[in-house]
């Protein structure tokens, strides 16, 4: 050793100094009989005791709080022997009781033909307490965030081992064993019409373009059916270039909500007689469809429908049954409109077919065909009146109007002319726009 070789002035004294200053604890130890041999200042007053002699007469054993006697000792000092250094998380006695939480490396020295342990042990109280208040800080705010959520989740994005908390499950309908912790065991329960958006939100998230995951979706329970959730989370740490590599999030149950939402939504866009759009979505559907129609340059055919004489159905049978007989013109209409049709209640005895990417000959064609079927359709609560009967104005944008008012006017003339040319009769405009002589 170089320091040894070029001071001679290096005596037992001088390392015993140095040993002296280290903040660590240094014990030589008999193997055989686990006695302490030599210890420096740092473990004699680290222990309670006045010097160094009064560890002399201590052992492991007396000690070490964890090795229990001779034979545990044995099999230590053979696992010391064979593992060297080795480290030990254990205890010291204190001289006034108590003790001191240590980590020991222990190494083999061989000092004079003789072997000994040696064994530098380090006071880990301040550590030991930063860990448990850390660990108990943990379990505060997890319970918190539990508190404030339905669930949290915790994702390893390298390893997609996603930890799912037990509230979490319970709120998907699975005890705390089941529900496999990947990121399938969520992506594949997420509804088909929202994962796209799902993804969207958690990529434009890990890319950097959105501060945080925030998206409201449906998930399905255990037993298939879905559950409305909104579900927030950031990204907790990166790695050293910056990639994210795990993500933490809670999840809240708002199916009560989004149901009442849904609900107060239908109430305020259909009508509760019919079950069909009222008037005034039926204008926010009209202006959005022929916006469509500009765009896909479709035509849009618009036909609206009013109920020939039926003041007479209230008058001879009565309101109620007027009002079943609306209901029935609904479904009965209901179920012969294309799934991209929209049929409204206009008002009154008045109703609106929206159809998008249809002619005016097309029209036509279909709108005669709901008249007969209105023509032929039996109506048992109405005795001696056998039919009831409507008359339909149509019209197409952009052929006939080239907006909702100007398409409406169209209509509404074409329907006042099925009605003074004697009822249960459809009408087209006269004139197209691009007519010179409209
Ligand atoms: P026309 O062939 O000219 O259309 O004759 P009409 O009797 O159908 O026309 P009018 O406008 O004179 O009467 C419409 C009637 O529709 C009057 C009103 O009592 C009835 N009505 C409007 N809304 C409702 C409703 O919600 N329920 C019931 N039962 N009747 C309604
Ligand atoms: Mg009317
Ligand atoms: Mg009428």
């Amino acid at each position: 050793m170089p320091f040894a070789q070029t001071d001679p002035d290096v005596t037992l004294a001088t390392l015993e100094a140095i040993f002296n200053a280290l903040p660590d604890s240094v014990f030589l130890i008999d193997p055989d009989s686990s006695g302490i041999v030599y210890c420096n200042r740092a473990a004699w007053e680290g222990l309670g005791y006045t010097a160094a002699s009064d560890l002399l007469d201590h052992s492991v054993l007396t000690l070490q709080k964890d090795v229990l006697g001779p034979a545990q000792w044995e099999s230590i000092a053979a696992e010391i022997r064979r593992r060297a250094p080795y480290v030990f998380i254990g205890s010291h006695r204190h001289r006034r009781g108590g003790e001191v939480p240590v980590e020991v490396h222990t190494s083999c020295l061989d000092l004079r033909g003789r072997a000994y342990f040696l064994s530098v042990a380090r006071d880990i109280t301040r550590r030991t307490r930063l860990e448990s208040e850390l660990i108990a800080r943990d379990a505060q705010l997890r319970f918190a965030l539990n508190e404030a959520s339905d669930g949290l989740w915790d994702w390893d994005i390298a390893s997609n081992v996603v930890f799912f908390s037990p509230q979490l499950k319970r709120m998907l309908g699975y005890g705390p064993e089941e529900l496999a912790p990947a990121l399938s065991s969520w992506t594949d329960n997420i509804h088909p019409d929202d994962s796209a958006l799902v993804r969207r939100v958690l990529d434009d998230h890990l890319a950097g373009d959105r501060e945080r995951y925030d998206v409201e979706y449906r998930l399905r329970n255990r037993n298939g059916h879905f559950l409305w959730v909104h579900d927030r989370g950031k990204i907790s740490d990166r790695d050293q270039d910056g990639r994210p590599v795990r993500m933490v999030g809670m999840v809240q149950n708002i199916s009560d909500r989004k149901n009442l939402e849904q609900r107060l939504q239908k109430l305020a866009s259909h009508d509760s007689l019919t079950g069909l759009l009222n008037r005034r979505e039926a204008e926010i559907v009209l202006d959005s469809q022929i916006s469509l129609c500009q765009r896909l340059k479709l035509p849009l055919g618009v036909c609206l429908f009013d109920l020939d004489n039926f003041k007479q159905v209230n008058d001879m049978y009565g309101h109620l049954c007027g009002d079943r007989v609306l209901a029935g013109v609904a479904e009965l209409f209901g179920t012969h409109v294309r799934r991209s049709d929209h049929l409204c209640r206009w008002g009154g005895e008045e109703f609106m077919l929206i159809c998008v990417d249809t002619t005016i000959e097309q029209l036509q064609q279909r709108v005669e065909t709901l008249r007969e079927l209105l023509a032929a359709h039996p109506w048992p609560d109405l005795e001696q009146l056998d039919r009831v009967t409507a008359s339909f104005g149509i019209a197409t944008f952009p052929e006939h109007g080239g907006d909702a008012r100007e398409l409406f006017i169209a209509i509404d003339e074409a329907l006042y002319r099925a009605k003074a040319a004697g009822r249960n009769r459809v009408e087209r405009p006269m004139t197209d726009r691009s007519d010179p002589e409209s």
